[in-house]
């Protein structure tokens, strides 16, 4: 069991790793898969693979790029422990519930991706990539439909949509200042796990969201 949970962060770890180049480059404007290398934001030096070793690398390299020596971003290291815990997690409590297989394990590492993409172009520049948001609500709706008998399905669509029609309404009242559409988008495709996860998820991304909004640290935020 611990080896599959030390694979299962290793492995998250490096999904991690990638999943910042995707983040820097949908924000950048870039194309995901060219240059297929990395490179030093900075000074645009090619990294290799000693300088992509994640989270070691950056603690090996006192957070600064090996060639110009400016400073990396911390955005690296915490998308990567976070990727990497959750994936371990993931593992762990699926396989408490026994129900892990490769489909539910795919299922969550896909899911789990997808949502710390969105929430970290949330964090830096308050965006929701809509994109993301409705691949991963469809990946969610196929998968609940294939797992799940027609009953608990139709119960976990109205969730879903329960939990986005509430948001729309918060975003109708407040004319848009609570939050945006991409969070509505966001709340049903996290909510396809049914009812009571549905609310309970509603309940602490507010007060997470709430508590996020009013940290000063967010002072580079773009509007
Ligand atoms: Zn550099």
């Amino acid at each position: 069991m611990i080896f599959y949970l030390a694979l299962s962060f290793v492995f998250g770890s490096a999904v991690g790793s990638f999943l910042n180049v995707v983040i820097d480059r949908i924000t950048q404007g870039g194309s995901i898969l060219h240059p297929l290398r990395s490179y030093c934001d900075h000074c645009k030096t090619p990294l290799n693979v000693l300088d992509l070793v994640p989270v070691i690398s950056f603690v090996g390299m006192g957070a600064k790029c090996r060639y110009c020596k400016k400073p990396i971003s911390w955005q690296y290291p915490i998308v990567e422990t976070s990727v990497a815990t959750l994936f371990t997690l993931a593992f762990w409590v699926l396989s408490q519930r026994e129900i892990l297989s490769i489909g539910y394990l795919g299922y969550w590492f896909i899911l789990i991706s997808v949502l710390v993409v969105v929430a970290t172009v949330d964090f830096k520049f308050s965006l929701i990539p809509t994109t993301f948001v409705f691949f991963a609500s469809l990946v969610a709706l196929f998968f609940t439909y294939f797992t799940n008998d027609s009953a608990i399905f139709i119960e976990h669509v109205l969730a879903a949509f329960a939990a986005g029609l509430f948001f729309l309404l918060i975003v109708i009242l407040t004319r848009g200042r609570g939050m945006g559409q991409g969070d509505i988008g966001g709340f049903c495709c996290s909510s396809y796990s049914g009812q009571k996860e549905a609310w309970s998820n509603c309940a602490v991304c507010s007060v997470f969201g709430i508590w996020v909004f009013n940290k000063p640290f967010l002072g580079k935020r773009v509007n």
